[in-house]
């Protein structure tokens, strides 16, 4: 908490990129790892359009058990190839606790999902990681239920923990959950860990992306994780969510009228 430690934390990605300080931090890249191709494409875009890190599950914890749970190692040794050709830092989600020693062979950073905020067992393993992690809140998680979550890896030694807010469930069905903007100021309160928006689950729709985004930089996020995928129509999972290139290169125009990025 602030109390402990009262500046900000500034946490290094790799590849020279840091989250927690001046400049904005943008993460982007497809839901799920799909194919080389798929892969490829998509890091070169949103690295043109200026992300600093790549995301890409190859793990995927579905709410359906029939629906496509990922390409495991397969993705992550995609992932690893697209961070070779570009040179951006991956981050991934891993799941399942016994899977960690892999994830972290590949990833540069280790992203709990918001089904997995409260999987003790799971945050105690990643607190003996020296790799970043990005924890996500769960869709019906607490602001302080989420800080015990982040505590969990920290009292473990790792002290490189990223928050991400991707929205709690509410009454409203005209957006997938219901994006906490509040937690952004309210975080920046409460600790000096540096906080993230995915605007791509909170929303649930490609089109209400960028007004999220902009809004969340407003409110003071430190950095952005923003689904695109070069065919979303033919995403394997969130195509409705994803941008496609061109959509995240106008948004990322507009993201810095509003916020240097890194
Ligand atoms: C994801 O990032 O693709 C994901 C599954 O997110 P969440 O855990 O926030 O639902
Ligand atoms: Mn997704």
């Amino acid at each position: 908490s602030r109390e402990v430690k009262l500046e900000p934390s500034i946490i290094d990605l790799g590849n020279g990129v840091s989250i927690g300080g001046e400049k904005l931090v943008v993460m982007a890249g497809p839901c799920a790892v799909e194919s080389e191709d798929q892969i490829l494409e998509t890091a070169y875009a949103v690295k043109a359009s200026g992300a600093t890190v790549l995301r890409g599950g190859a793990f995927k914890p579905r709410t359906s058990p029939y629906s496509f749970q990922g390409m495991e190692e397969e993705g992550l040794k995609l992932l690893a190839l697209a961070r070779e050709a570009t040179g951006l830092p991956v981050i991934t989600e891993v799941v399942n606790p016994r899977d960690v020693e892999l994830v972290a062979r590949y990833a540069d950073i280790l992203q709990v999902g918001a089904r997995n905020v409260q999987n003790f067992a799971l945050l105690k393993m990643l607190g003996r990681l020296d790799k970043p992690i990005l924890l996500k809140r769960g869709m019906a998680t607490t602001i302080q239920e989420f800080l015990m979550s982040a505590e969990y890896i920290l009292a473990e030694g790792n002290q490189r923990v990223i928050l991400c807010e991707r929205g709690i469930r509410t009454f409203e069905t005209a957006t997938r959950n219901t994006l906490d903007l509040s937690a952004v100021p309210v975080l920046k309160e409460q600790t000096h860990l540096p906080v993230v928006i995915d605007p791509s689950h909170a929303t649930g729709h490609a089109r209400l992306v960028p007004s999220m985004s902009y809004a969340a930089v407003a409110a003071g996020c430190d950095g952005l994780i923003i689904e695109v995928h070069p065919c979303p129509e033919k995403a394997t999972s969130d195509g409705p969510q994803s941008l496609r290139p061109e959509a995240f290169a106008s948004m990322m125009e507009k993201v810095r009228a509003f916020a240097a990025v890194a």
